[in-house]
């Protein structure tokens, strides 16, 4: 079922950790003094560092922190923004999406222009900067929606940043519209299309993709129109989405492309790291003895501290996805690599749809208290992470939540 490796990889991987003697650590040592000293983790070190045994994995979480404190000092970033999902309905049929809808099921949708830009002024009177902007892909939409929605946006909000469509939306829209990867992404760059999210990314292995996405959006697709979008001055994240089919080689190999993309383009802003959420996913409900019920904890602080150093030095923002695994657990990962929050996002619905239990939105008060909570100084940022408000020794403007909460705080633990 994966990608079968060199034999040397092989050996390497699946050398038995539990016997683990002095030349064992002193490699380890070795991996990380490199990457200390600025050096390049390779992909069969990755593995090495993935598949450490718990009595060495402090050092692996040690040179994480070092290396975030060296690019990024003690300031936690956030952004205040808002996510849009226009449309639930899709056909492509991604078995670990819990999202999807058919047009005729209950709780399908499809906004408006009007709607979202309703929603989008909303936003910014509560002091959004961005919002994140994703769908299906429905087949009766045309492939102007993507344009229409960004000019329609920026017609009554001209400076709100538009952070929206996934490679897979681009490849949807520009085969609707029968244009190219580069001239679809010019044209959303001429409406004012500001950065897109590198979502639909999962694993970038072709063994994995074909049982996740059945491989509609292959992993040279993926490649190629991040790239285009790099080119053309389109900033994009990049994520991985984990703990489902996947194993730690294939964690590496992925870390290891996203940096030879961010090498030759330098588009990437920052590495976002999905657990995957099996609960309402056809891929865990149909096969449950076969599909993880996504990473476990320990796999989680593993993935946010080896992207940080195998990134090091191409990709310094790290982010965490609190939607994914809730304020506690994300403001642990603040000393195990993580120096961004994410957004505080107002109407979260993908991972909620897919059985995420961790509410629709924390406030910028909120965020600032998780990261001084945390020991760490709070700064909001906007979406290309330039500097917009230092709350070292102010607080933001106390917004209530959008949706109501009935009295359950994301903060709980903190008090
Ligand atoms: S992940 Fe995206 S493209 Fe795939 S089924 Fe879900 S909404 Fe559709």
């Amino acid at each position: 079922m994966f990608i079968k490796k060199s034999k040397e990889f092989d050996s390497l991987v699946l050398r038995d950790h539990n016997k683990q003697d002095k030349s064992f650590d002193d490699e380890v040592d070795s991996i990380l003094e490199k990457s200390l000293k600025g050096g390049e983790v390779t992909e069969k070190e990755g593995v090495v560092l993935f598949n450490l045994d718990n009595n060495l994995i402090h050092k692996v979480f040690n040179a994480a922190d070092k290396l975030r404190a060296r690019s990024n000092g003690d300031r936690v970033t956030f952004v205040v923004n808002r996510n849009i999902n226009f449309t639930n309905v899709c056909y492509m049929g991604c078995k670990f999406c819990g999202f999807a809808k058919k047009m005729d099921q209950k709780g399908s949708e499809l906004l408006s222009i009007d709607e979202v830009v309703l929603r989008a002024q909303e936003a910014w009177d509560r002091g959004a900067t961005e919002v994140c902007i994703q769908g299906g892909l429905h087949p009766k939409i045309s492939g102007d929606i993507y344009r229409d929605i960004i000019l329609a946006i920026k017609k009554i909000l001209p400076d709100m940043h538009i952070h929206a469509f996934s490679p897979f939306e681009i490849w949807f829209g520009s085969s609707k519209k029968k244009m190219t990867y580069v001239e679809f992404l010019r044209d959303l760059k001429e409406c004012g299309l500001g950065s897109m999210p590198g979502t639909a990314a999962e694993i970038l292995d072709i063994n994995i993709r074909k049982r996740l996405t059945k491989d509609k959006l292959s992993t040279e697709q993926w490649i190629e129109i991040i790239k285009t979008a790099h080119q053309l001055k389109i900033p994009t994240s990049a994520t991985i989405m984990y703990g489902h089919i996947d194993t730690p080689a294939h964690w590496s190999m992925h870390l290891v492309k996203l940096r030879e993309i961010q090498k030759e383009t330098g588009g990437f802003t920052e590495l976002v790291p999905l657990s995957f959420v099996y609960k309402d996913s056809p891929l865990y409900i149909e096969n449950r003895s076969r599909v993880r019920r996504g990473p476990t904890l320990d796999e989680v602080k593993r993935m946010h501290a080896i992207a940080r150093i195998m990134l090091n030095g191409w990709i310094n923002n790290i982010q965490v996805s609190w939607t994914k695994l809730g304020p506690q657990v994300a403001q642990e990962m603040l000393n195990l690599g993580v120096n961004d929050l994410g957004g505080t996002l107002m109407n979260e619905s993908i991972s909620r749809s897919a059985g995420s239990e961790f509410g629709q939105e924390i406030t910028a008060s909120e965020m600032v208290k998780i990261i001084r909570h945390a020991g760490k100084i709070p700064m909001q940022r906007n979406t290309v992470y330039g500097v917009k408000k230092n709350f070292e020794n102010c607080e933001p403007k106390d917004v209530p939540p959008l949706v109501p909460r009935n009295g359950k705080s994301p903060l709980e633990f903190i008090s």
